[in-house]
């Protein structure tokens, strides 16, 4: 939803702290190879399935929120993987309710928050998973959900380690950019395709 989950945590302020120890120049060389291996991307969602993408202010971006074309109710809608990949983490939080955050290729996450279900229920860490593989569904777990269906998504990306919301970065789906503030596209059709 609209403000920062607080699912960084202490382990962030870690990170933060080792992330000093690195150079600017280091640090560049890092991100550009970052861009450069970034997995190309799809939308979470069955081939050819319309969906709204929404950007907020602040704290929020560059995270996505989306929900069904229209609005006309996203609760238990399934999610698929953006790429193929590897859960790293599958867990509950106050904030952000039931997280699923996968690991693909070249130090590239992608976060969903708010699930309908818990982990186990369609994946946990370690289960390996493809672009058809179904998630989990979409769910208003979690305070920051503001008690309505639909998913808060996140693209991030670290050299080493699991990202934590400090690195985010801008979503890209199927080689387009969705980023800005308080930005809405409508209809986004899925390019998530066997
Ligand atoms: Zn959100």
């Amino acid at each position: 939803m609209r403000y920062y989950t607080g699912v960084m945590g202490a382990t962030g302020a870690v990170a933060l702290l080792l992330g000093a120890a690195i150079g600017p120049a280091q640090a560049d060389v890092q991100a550009q190879a970052g861009v450069q291996a970034k997995p190309k991307f799809q939308m979470p969602f069955a081939c050819g399935t319309n969906w709204q993408l929404n950007t907020y202010g602040g704290r929020h971006n560059p995270a996505l929120d989306i929900v069904v074309k229209g609005n006309t109710g996203s609760d238990g809608k399934k999610l698929k993987a953006s790429a193929k990949g590897t859960v790293a983490k599958a867990f509950s939080d106050r904030g952000a309710g039931n997280v699923v955050i996968i690991k693909h290729s070249g130090g590239w996450y992608t976060a969903y928050y708010h699930l309908k279900d818990k982990a186990g229920v369609y994946v946990k860490a370690g289960t390996k998973v493809k672009p058809s593989t179904t998630i989990g569904r979409i769910g208003k777990t979690g305070a920051n959900s503001g008690g309505w269906a639909h998913l808060h998504y996140e693209q991030r990306y670290r050299a080493s380690g699991i990202p934590t919301e400090s690195h985010r970065k801008a979503v890209d789906f199927n080689g387009k950019r969705y980023t800005g503030v308080n930005r809405q596209w409508s209809s986004v059709k899925s390019a998530n395709c066997p």
